[in-house]
């Protein structure tokens, strides 16, 4: 299951490596529809999945075709945790919260 976060949870998760890291990795995206290499995505929707990566859902701004970037924020031990504390946090105690399967 992934839930739905903020780019101020993105923020918390990749500490140290938000910036420029987040940039980066948002404007070197494979887009499949016009098959560039290293496009740069809008966000639309943010998701944080059970292994602590962090899923950007949007468009190329390219071709405007939808494109996923996946960021494995989760293979960093503090991301991880930090990750964890948020899906936490949103699952026990806030329980308003947008997942997908
Ligand atoms: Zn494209």
């Amino acid at each position: 299951m992934d839930i739905e976060i903020k780019i101020e949870d993105v923020q918390l998760i990749m500490g140290d490596l938000f910036s420029p890291g987040f940039q980066a990795c948002l404007d070197s995206t494979y887009c499949g529809q016009c098959e560039d290499n290293c496009t740069s995505v809008k966000i639309e929707k943010l998701w944080l999945n059970h292994l602590g990566d962090v899923i950007v859902e949007g468009s190329c701004k390219k071709c405007n075709g939808k494109t996923n970037r996946y960021i494995e924020t989760g293979e960093h031990a503090e991301s991880y945790d930090q990750a964890m504390a948020i899906r936490e946090l949103q699952i026990d105690l806030l329980k308003c919260y947008n997942t997908r399967f």
